[in-house]
């Protein structure tokens, strides 16, 4: 704890240095230019904390070459410490060990039943925690912190999952708790399109971009907004709740209560009923994407409806932010120009011409990675300057 005078030169100091170590952080490597331009501060104060940085064995410096130039490139220590992602999906929980300089040192993923009660499902995290850092080489002590992912809004007051996860029997665990409980580690939770934004902003499509949305299309619908770099919550934790935009009065009811939501027109198991009566058997998502690529014309059918629906949601996202970048994610991203194009199409002809000019609708590079690399960086995110939760 820093006992520093607010505005005093230590205090100013210790400020500007978790800036730069935040920039590379959330960057994995930047040169000291790019960490200049970053982070408002000067050149000289930059390559003056660096210094310090990389004497106390903080951060490494490695020369490299930036637009034809020579240029050093920082990144932080390998071994400043472990950070461990967990990520809850709708049927598979997924677990990756990673280090602060980005690397991925042991990831795995296991399938998990939709009617999984919520203490099997932490049972299997902690095996699966305790097995990953076992095979990365390290002690539960070098861990700072574990992000955790799930499939629902979380309570920002309470922590408490809510009544619209998908997990059926989960609705009011406390999973941070639950975990942190269990590991006897800092835990940090988050939803998983918060997550999957975090993870294709530092790891996927959108890095090096201040402003994107990620949309997840899967079982539910739901999106993760970045805005100046951070992830945009609101005072209640449920900003981005894409999936409950109202397309229709008179539509579907939905699992929230209202009728007619986005998701009702996109959400998995309504596309799959529009198919059901033409494909006899079990079809999923994944698979209903693969048919429609080798040519069924029904299932084209459907996920070109499905991408004109979600362009008008993108349509409305992008008239109130004016994101940069729409990053889609989940199953149906699978589908490629498929979906994207038919949501292009809709953004041009329902957002306001100057938001839609800007911005670019692509699929996300991660896949199903992308919440679990997402929890990675919700750690390094939340990381303070003493390098603890
Ligand atoms: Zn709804």
């Amino acid at each position: 704890m820093s006992t520093d005078t607010p505005g005093s030169q230590s205090s100013l100091h210790r400020a500007n240095l978790e800036r730069v170590l935040r920039a590379v952080r959330m960057a994995g490597s930047l040169t000291q230019a790019e960490i200049a331009r970053g982070t408002g501060l000067s050149a000289a104060t930059v390559s003056n904390i660096v210094r310090e940085l990389k004497e106390s064995g903080t951060v490494v410096v490695a020369d490299t070459s930036s637009g034809g130039r020579r240029a050093r490139s920082v990144s932080l220590s390998g071994d400043a410490g472990i950070v461990v992602g967990v990520d809850f999906g709708h049927t598979h929980l997924r677990v990756a060990v990673g280090n602060l300089a980005h690397r991925v040192l042991a990831e795995e993923s296991e399938p998990l039943d939709v009617d999984v009660s919520a203490q099997q499902g932490f049972d299997r995290a902690e095996r699966m925690v305790e097995r990953l850092l076992g095979q990365a080489g390290f002690p539960a002590d070098k861990v700072i912190g574990v992000g955790l992912g799930v499939p629902g809004p979380i309570d920002v007051e309470t922590g408490a999952l809510g009544s619209t996860a998908i997990l059926p029997g989960w609705t009011g665990v406390m999973p941070g708790r639950e975990l942190s409980g269990r590991l006897g580690m800092p835990v940090h939770v988050d939803n998983d399109a918060n997550l999957g934004a975090l993870g294709e902003l530092v790891w996927g499509a959108g890095r090096g971009l201040g402003d994107l949305a990620y949309i997840k299309v899967a079982s539910g619908v739901g999106s993760g907004l970045v805005i100046n770099g951070q992830i945009y919550r609101g005072p209640g934790g449920t900003a981005g709740e894409i999936g409950h935009i109202t397309l229709d009065e008179a539509g579907p009811v939905c699992r929230c209560g209202n009728r007619g939501c986005l998701e009702t027109f996109v959400g998995s198991r309504y596309l799959l009923n529009l198919l059901n009566a033409n494909h006899p058997g079990e079809l999923s998502l994944s698979r209903v994407v693969q048919l429609a690529q080798q040519g069924d014309l029904g299932c084209r059918r459907v996920i070109a409806d499905a991408g004109r629906q979600i362009g008008m949601g993108v349509a409305t996202l992008c008239n109130l932010l004016n994101p940069r970048r729409v990053i889609l994610g989940g199953d149906l991203a699978e589908a490629g120009e498929l979906v994207l194009s038919p949501i292009r199409d809709s953004v041009a002809r329902y957002a306001i011409p100057s938001a839609a000019r800007q911005l670019s609708v692509v699929p996300g590079t991660l896949g199903g990675r992308a919440e679990v690399l997402g929890a990675l960086a919700l750690v390094m995110s939340e990381m303070g300057e003493t390098g603890v939760l």
